[in-house]
């Protein structure tokens, strides 16, 4: 099973491993940095021994990544794997953009439905049930947001059940959900976040979700840490 090091550390960018097994183009190794299509998120790009991932895809708790034919790689070679990070690190600000987006949308639409979600590099969407206009919501939302993102709350990243491989974040006084992806550490490394409301067809509502400028940490204003209303948390992306 291969040891997910983008749990323990999100933010590295360069590891040295290795190869597990190779099975033709589909290679697995001992310790990853490399996030494969999870939850909605795209994967990650980047390389293992200077050989370009064409596509990281788990298979239970395995993740298998597919390299170009006649990479060479033998079980037991070292390897140094490294990620493309401009990319990483814009699938998480935009993936902590929509966890936020989302759990504010429960709090104030009450039993609106998920039906989908997806991080991409420009944007993140999530997709509801939902027969009225989603964008009635928006500047509340915003507002919201950006309060959070100003005042640079910490995010908790941990393990709910270990053996299972099951991950959770966490902003206290805020939302406690279940989520097996890579998180930032501080709100504020989000940015500044926009919204755009798309009607994908009848009864389903859309939110695109931007975010914009530098990832800035922000100096914590006391005025901003006001108590924000305890929410048990939904069922997450
Ligand atoms: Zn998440």
């Amino acid at each position: 099973m291969t040891k997910k090091i983008f749990w323990e550390d999100p933010y590295l960018t360069q590891l040295d491993t290795l190869m597990t097994s190779v099975k033709d183009t589909d290679v697995t190794v001992e310790q990853t940095i490399f996030f494969p299509f999870s939850g909605g998120q795209e994967s990650d790009y980047g390389t293992i021994g200077d050989r370009r991932v064409l596509q990281a895809r788990t298979e239970g708790r395995e993740i298998v990544y597919t390299l170009e034919n006649g990479h060479g790689l033998k079980p037991g070679d070292q390897v140094s794997m490294k990620i493309d990070w401009e990319r990483r690190y814009k699938l998480m600000r935009l993936h902590f953009a929509a966890e936020i987006v989302l759990e504010l949308v429960y709090q104030k639409l009450g039993p609106i439905r998920k039906v989908g979600a997806h991080i991409a590099q420009d944007k993140a969407r999530i997709d509801f049930e939902w027969d009225e206009n989603i964008s009635k919501v928006f500047p509340v939302i915003q507002k919201e947001a950006l309060g959070m993102i100003e005042a640079n709350q910490e995010i908790i990243s941990a393990f709910s059940d270990e053996e299972k491989e099951k991950r959770y974040w966490e902003i206290r006084g805020f939302a406690k959900v279940p989520c097996g992806g890579t998180h930032l550490k501080k709100t504020g490394e989000i940015g500044e976040i926009e919204l755009k409301r798309k009607n994908p067809g009848k009864g389903k509502e859309r939110i695109e979700i931007y975010v914009s400028g530098n990832s800035i940490s922000f100096a914590p204003d006391p005025a901003k840490l006001q108590p924000l209303l305890s929410f048990p948390g939904s069922n997450g992306l």
